[in-house]
Order: C-alpha cells, then structure tokens, then sequence
C-alpha cells in the first residue's frame, strides 16, 4: 500500500502537527503523554493499524493549530522514539522534527516508584532516567534502579 493512500486516510490539515510510524497500539499513550484529553479543543484525528512497509502497521496522529515544542518531543520519545514528526503551515511540510531518545532522559518525567528520593522535596535532585532497553522500551530510574512502569509514566510528566 502506498504512502499516499495511507496519507489520505485522514484529511489533510492547514496548520497543526502529524505524528507518523508510531507502533501500533501506542497512540492513546502518545496522547496521553501529549496532555492531549478530554480538555484539549483542537481538532485531533488518530488512525490505527494503518498498514506500513516498515513496521508491518502503525498509527498516526493529526493534532490542528498545535505545533509540538522540544519539551513535548522529549515526552513523545519515551513512547514513540521511532516516530516522525511532521509541522504543516498552510498545507504543506514547514519542518520535519526528529525525536531523540538518547541514553538518559532528565527532567522530562519523574520516577514511578512513590518512595524513591526523587520525590522527596527537601532534596531537590534532577529527574533521571536511563533508558535500559529501546525495544521493547525499558527505563529504570538513575537513583533507585527500579524499572519504570510505562502505563504510569503519562502520569508523571514533569
Ligand atoms: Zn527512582
């Protein structure tokens, strides 16, 4: 199946950003960690399962009048690292952002685990997490070692 084809699947926008090649399954996690709920008032339209040559499928998601910052990026990496992101301006392409997910995420999310010292505020200590594994994804925390659970990580966004 054509890009193309897979490209209309869903309308095309004016403004706004496309997330391409998440895994399949995965973009309800992506808008979670996006903040994107029941409160957001941009139009947001999501395809799942679409056939893809690489990944065998994936999803897409088309977020309007919304254009992802760094700090957003960095969120979409520990869910979808592999993704494309695209920023349209009238139509067309503007700026293609690309996701990095390097060895250690710091700052971006907290540590799952409620007694770790991270989450102790008489010491204010950077947020780190390793990444232990890329795929499938596995994060464990700098300070106490513990794996991270990636279902509660949307919650824990800094
Ligand atoms: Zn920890």
């Amino acid at each position: 199946m054509s890009q193309e084809h897979n490209m209309r699947r869903v309308t095309a926008i004016r403004n706004g950003t496309v997330i391409d090649h998440i895994p399949a399954g995965q973009s309800m996690r992506v808008l979670e960690m996006l903040g994107i709920n029941k409160g957001t008032s941009v139009p947001v339209s999501l395809v799942m399962n679409v056939p893809s040559k690489k990944m065998g499928t994936k999803d897409i998601i088309k977020v309007e009048d919304r254009e992802l910052n760094q700090n957003e990026l960095n969120r979409l990496a520990l869910v979808a690292p592999d993704a494309h992101v695209a920023i349209i301006r009238a139509y067309s392409v503007a700026e293609k952002l690309t996701i990095e997910l390097g060895e250690e995420i710091v700052n971006v999310v907290r540590c799952t685990f409620s007694n770790c010292i991270t989450s102790n505020l008489r010491e204010p200590l950077a947020h780190r997490l390793k990444v232990f594994s890329r795929s499938p994804l596995e994060l464990r925390c700098h300070y106490c070692g513990r794996p991270q659970d990636l279902d509660e990580l949307a919650n824990n966004v800094l």
